[in-house]
């Protein structure tokens, strides 16, 4: 699994990306919206966390949310333009959907089990295949592998915030 920094990384190569192509001029709350929407399908770890569900990569890493968030997002920002002129709901929408989108493309580009693509059906979706993959807790076998992965995530986090440094975009 890829953790904080991986799904950053990701939404921000996209970002870059939808900013080469000029078709969306990236102002500082649509990145906001990109990079939280990079991690928000793994805010589902809390409620589990909470809860002692066993929740993790369905609800929140399903087509259901990527298209309920943008839209909730629109709603809600064309409400607050009123009071703040320069909101650009249509670009926070596509934002958020694109930082969500990215993130449930990296854990499906890992392989099984993939994510619950069309929850609440059961089946899981990777590249290139599919899975039912039934046992509950299935995140929480195997500790040492996910150290091991969450080691190279801190790693990527690094290596991508002195990059930042270097280019002299964040100055301490
Ligand atoms: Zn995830």
């Amino acid at each position: 699994m890829t953790f904080a920094f991986g799904h950053l990384i990701g939404a921000w190569l996209a970002g870059k990306l939808a900013q080469r192509t000029k078709r969306a001029a990236m102002t500082r709350i649509a990145w906001a919206l990109l990079l939280g929407g990079a991690i928000l399908p793994d805010a589902d770890y809390l409620v589990d966390w909470t809860l002692g569900t066993h929740g993790h990569r369905t609800l929140t890493h399903s087509l259901a949310f990527l298209l309920a968030v943008p839209i909730i997002t629109c709603f809600l920002t064309a409400v607050l333009k009123k009071k703040y002129p320069f909101f650009q709901p249509k670009l926070y929408a596509i934002a958020i959907g694109l930082g969500i989108l990215t993130h449930l493309l990296i854990d499906m580009a890992e392989g099984f089990p993939g994510v619950a693509l069309f929850w609440p059906h059961e089946t899981w979706y990777y590249f290139f295949g599919s899975a039912i993959p039934g046992g509950n807790g299935i995140f929480e076998s195997n500790a040492v592998h996910h150290l091991k992965r969450a080691i190279v995530d801190m790693g990527l986090g690094t290596a991508w915030i002195g990059y930042f440094v270097l280019r002299d975009r964040i100055r301490f």
